[in-house]
């Protein structure tokens, strides 16, 4: 039986890409093992994020050549797409496929071995219009499964390379996105996570459907008991969404809105394209329809030209918010953004210091939000795969982490919990026996 090995760097959605990848491998009788191990195709999943990504993108495909340098390896993803011509010039490397035409993956790997020659198939990313099917319905945890459901992003953050690497909004058809949820309740899924690069923008490549209204039709599927958003832009956010979502009664109160600094001179410069005033509008919006709403964020320290006075804003924003959990990123400059380009980048001491004040906020926010929990009885769906000793994970829908000692049999349910404690970074329940 012929093996292949995938590692995959960055986000949810190169996640969900890998895992659609390994099913196309197996489908054609591959066996999937770990990326440590001896492999005929090592597929490396990059990202391109930070100069940094590109870096371990390409420490693994040394390594996985270090393995076995017959291997067939394929680089696909961000990396490849953004930068084709680098990841030709690397040695080893058999395949290169960017973030499109990834089905063709089996294929390529096998022509690239018996002709024994390099295939490169990136295009320019402009070119795709439509959004690529690439399904997946055989994923580990049975508990918490995400659909792909758009790719892609037009909002050219000055800093971010994502619109380089993904090209413009693709939204999936509804029909495909409600045939993989209903796959998914059949098997026994509880969650779908609705992810893609800028779930916002559902829908404005199509006619006639929106981002509520496919949640309004998966909330019709039986089985499904949890719809989460995996990430939102706040512009999203208004009465007719939330009534939408409170509605369907299966839409979790959590909510990833990224921040990302809460000083206006630099959200401009970062050409996001909201004021901290509005995003203080759309929390409280939030907030109305459901008042114990976990708010996480992303925000970045250290942009080009960040004052000591405009982080101090940022971090009195984000505790003013009471976000529920905060990624700090330290901005690190990413070749071919204008924000690389900015003068008055910022020393990495000053990064250092501003990372580790926020980080500390952020820990004394998701204790802070997790304490009012104490006492009171949550609903929480525990994943089969997350235990240890008998005790088991799981995620209320305003998502916290919660521990307890569960029967086996009740891993992948949603049990009513009572919290009993807060420990850092998760809360302690109990549940009947
Ligand atoms: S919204 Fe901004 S940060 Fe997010 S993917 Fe698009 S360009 Fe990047």
């Amino acid at each position: 039986m012929k093996r292949v090995a995938f590692h995959t760097l960055g986000c949810k959605v190169n996640q969900y890409e890998t895992e659609a990848m390994e099913k196309l491998f197996e489908d054609r009788g591959y066996l999937v093992v770990n990326d440590e191990e001896f492999a005929d195709v090592y597929v490396i999943n990059t990202c391109t994020v930070t100069n940094l990504s590109d870096r371990k993108s390409r420490q693994f495909i040394r390594k996985s050549k270090g393995i076995n340098e017959d291997a067939i390896i394929a680089v696909v993803g961000c990396y490849s797409q953004v930068s084709p011509k680098e990841v030709e010039e690397l040695e080893g490397v058999d395949v290169i496929i960017g973030t499109s035409e990834r089905n063709k993956i089996v294929e390529l790997c096998e022509i690239a071995k018996e002709e024994n020659r390099r295939i490169n198939i990136v295009r320019n990313i402009k070119t795709y219009k439509e959004f690529e099917p690439i399904n997946i319905d055989n994923i580990k945890s049975k508990s918490r499964a995400y659909i792909k459901i758009q790719d892609g992003c037009n909002q050219y953050c000055s800093y971010c390379i994502i619109p380089y690497a993904r090209g413009p909004i693709r939204s999936r058809d509804v029909e495909e996105i409600l045939f993989e949820a209903k796959k998914l309740a059949r098997v026994g899924f509880k969650e779908i996570v609705l992810t893609g690069i800028h779930v916002a923008s559902y829908g404005k490549d199509l006619t006639g459907i929106d981002l509520g209204e496919v949640i309004k039709r998966i909330a019709l599927i039986d089985g499904i008991k949890r719809i989460r958003l995996s990430s939102v832009e706040p512009n999203l956010i208004n009465d007719d969404f939330m009534n939408t979502l409170v509605k369907t009664n299966k839409v979790c109160d959590h909510f990833h809105l990224s921040l990302q600094s809460g000083s206006n001179t630099i959200l401009e410069k970062m050409n996001r394209k909201y004021t901290k005033e509005e995003f203080r509008e759309k929390v409280d919006l939030i907030r109305k329809y459901m008042p114990d709403a976990g708010i996480t964020t992303d925000i970045i320290v250290g942009f080009p030209g960040e004052t000591d006075k405009e982080f101090k804003e940022t971090y009195e924003f984000a505790n003013e918010i009471g976000f529920s959990r905060i990624h700090v990123f330290k901005y690190s400059p990413r070749k071919g953004t204008p924000a690389a380009r900015f003068n008055n980048q910022i020393n990495g001491k000053i990064k250092n210091q501003r990372s580790k004040e926020l980080i500390e906020l952020g820990d004394k926010l998701t204790d802070e939000f997790n304490s009012r929990f104490i006492g009171e009885t949550m609903a929480v769906l525990f994943e089969e795969d997350k235990s240890t000793n008998g005790i088991y994970e799981g995620y209320t829908t305003n998502y916290i982490r919660v521990k307890s000692n569960i029967n086996h049999e009740l891993a992948g349910s949603i049990i009513q919990t009572r919290i009993t404690d807060n420990e850092e970074g998760y809360l302690i329940g109990e549940t009947r026996r």
